[in-house]
């Protein structure tokens, strides 16, 4: 069985690396010009595709694939409406739709109930204090991901500051919301796999925490939660993949205040904060997003131990002196560049003392 993945990323090198064992080939599509796609070498064609292209054509140069995938929500639906003439695509691309825009995110939450911080859509953004209050995170609907075209307004004169470079934009566009700014306890995500039959098997939560809106670190099971957020983040998600109709991996991230759980956004894929799931769950996400899609039974979710992840960003890859018998490295082969999210090592203890006491010697010696 052949699968062709949207995108020459990290995460479609960690799919096919899942997959290859299982008996399934690859094949890959650089939708968008991506200059370096080391990630994905010697795992299956690499195919151009822009807006106007034949399909017929990129679906015969992937190798008629049985099934397309994505790794990435960022994208023209109009590819996996096209592709899905051919083949299945999941997940659908009205589900991709969804999940590539706060707004249409924000409506569906809205309409199943699911809690999230308040918001404003489209007005200019002294409209948006008058109906929310100080501070803000504004977020541009698309194109925004790890804290990019996202801005915090504190005081009043952010607020103009921004207006004015807005204004400055020809055309001006107001396709953002306005958040109110939302002083949580934590963060965390619940990544889970939804087959075609509408089974659900979900991993335990992640604790994550960020850097300028960059996922710097992961722990799992999320040591500051109880069973009443477990329970509630599964029935979210569990609405919200329904509504959907959702095959493969999806990830909800959250914002934990209290007893209550917000929805932050939706990412219709495998994620980030499930890497961990590679060392420390009897399957990883890569391969349950795969047994996800061809209709296989999903493989058990458990964590084993209480697990780790670190990311490394914007760093030469660490010497291999520096594993334990607990860690694990992944390196995706990429061009090292500041910020870029290059590989990330997993770590394992049967206490949270141990783990954080390795994690962070781990983040002293990188100095991450
Ligand atoms: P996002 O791209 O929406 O995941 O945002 C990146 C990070 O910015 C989040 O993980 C939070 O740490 C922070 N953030 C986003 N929205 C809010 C908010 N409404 N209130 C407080 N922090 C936020």
């Amino acid at each position: 069985m052949r699968i062709a993945i949207v995108g020459c990323g990290q995460l479609s090198r960690m799919l096919a690396l899942a997959g290859i064992p299982m008996g399934l080939k690859f094949s890959f599509i650089n939708d968008n010009a991506q200059p370096d796609t080391a990630c994905i070498n010697g795992l299956g064609d690499l195919v151009d595709w822009q807006l106007g292209d034949d399909f017929a054509d990129l679906y015969a140069a992937l190798g008629e694939p049985d099934l397309v995938t994505v790794e990435k929500e960022q994208l023209n639906v109009d590819l996996l409406i096209g592709l899905q003439a051919f083949c299945p695509v999941y997940p659908s691309p009205d589900a991709v739709a969804v999940c590539q825009d706060r707004h249409q995110e924000r409506l569906l939450l809205d309409k199943l109930n699911i809690p999230c911080s308040g918001y404003v859509y489209g007005e200019p953004l002294d409209v948006c204090v008058e109906r929310l209050s100080l501070p803000l995170v504004i977020k541009s609907c698309r194109d925004g991901y790890d804290g990019k075209n996202q801005w915090v307004l504190r005081v009043p004169e952010d607020v103009i500051a921004l207006e004015a470079e807005f204004a400055a934009r020809q055309p001006l566009n107001r396709d953002y919301i306005a958040e109110q700014f939302v002083s949580f306890d934590r963060e965390v995500s619940q990544v889970s796999a939804r087959t075609i039959n509408g089974d659900i098997y979900h991993y335990p939560l992640a604790e994550n925490e960020h850097q300028q809106g960059i996922l710097k670190q992961s722990i799992a099971p999320a040591p500051g939660t109880n069973n009443h957020h477990q329970a509630l983040a599964q029935q979210y998600l569990e609405r919200i993949a329904k509504a959907l109709n959702y095959v493969g991996v999806l990830a909800v991230e959250f914002f934990v205040c209290g007893e209550q759980l917000l929805v932050n956004e939706l990412a219709p894929r495998v994620h980030n904060s499930g890497h961990w799931t590679q060392s420390g769950s009897q399957t990883c996400q890569f391969e349950n997003h795969l047994r996800a899609i061809t209709g296989a039974a999903l493989g058990s979710t458990k964590a084993h131990v209480i697990s780790g992840m670190v990311n490394l960003i914007g760093i030469e890859k660490p010497a291999l002196s520096a594993l334990s018998a607990t860690s694990k490295l992944y390196w995706y082969d990429k061009s090292v560049r500041p910020g870029r999210k290059l590989g990330h090592m997993n770590f394992q203890a049967s206490d949270i003392e141990t783990l954080n006491a390795a994690m962070l010697q781990f983040r002293d010696n990188i100095h991450a």
